[in-house]
């Protein structure tokens, strides 16, 4: 079974997902495998099952050893599956990065987040993992997690002049219809600005 993304609309991308009981079954580790898979295959840095179409607290996240976007030197982080994975600390202190989005192509936005979070989840046994994570690591964590709660990346953006396209992407979708930001964007189609960035 090859996992794909999935389209826009589906419901999965908005729905909060269920938490992992089977640890070290068979099906959860060639789930990871696969997803783990595909990732590499869009040439994303995170994924999250919800993507997939399977609503579970799943991610799979990875920070490659080059320079991003926004903080340079950022330690690389090997591929890491994390299974209901939970936030339980962040700093107080935000810091504002570009993030693209594999269920999103085209689109990309300056996103404000926690700069150091503190993450608690189980591995594919069910073992306890805590993570301390800055840079882009605690960024790609919070995206994926956010997947976990039917959260899209544009969700966070306040300011339409924050949110960009760098290829088509269908804004008309219903998917946004709740999203001033984007609603806003709608009206003012010809404001495109150039950007690039790694997708999350
Ligand atoms: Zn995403």
């Amino acid at each position: 079974m090859a996992l794909n993304l999935i389209e826009l609309d589906s419901p999965v991308l908005r729905m909060s997902a269920t938490p992992v009981t089977d640890f070290g079954s068979r099906r959860l580790v060639r789930l990871a495998e696969e997803m783990d898979e595909l990732r590499i295959e869009e040439g994303g840095i995170g994924l999250a099952a919800p993507q997939v179409g399977i609503s579970e607290r799943i991610i799979i996240v990875e920070v490659p050893d080059e320079d991003f976007v926004g903080i340079p030197n950022s330690p690389s982080i090997p591929p890491t599956v994390l299974i209901n994975p939970e936030i339980i600390w962040e700093s107080e202190e935000y810091i504002k990065l570009p993030e693209g989005c594999l269920s999103l192509p085209g689109m990309m936005g300056n996103v404000m987040r926690p700069s150091i979070i503190q993450v608690q989840a189980l591995d594919l046994d069910g073992d306890a993992i805590s993570i301390m994570a800055d840079r882009w690591f605690a960024r790609v964590l919070q995206h994926e997690i956010d997947h976990l709660d039917g959260i899209l990346f544009p969700d966070r953006i306040e300011n339409s002049s924050e949110l960009w396209y760098v290829e088509h992407a269908d804004l008309n979708d219903p998917i946004w219809n709740h999203n001033p930001v984007i609603q806003e964007i709608r009206e003012n189609l010809n404001k495109n600005e150039p950007g690039e960035s790694r997708t999350a």
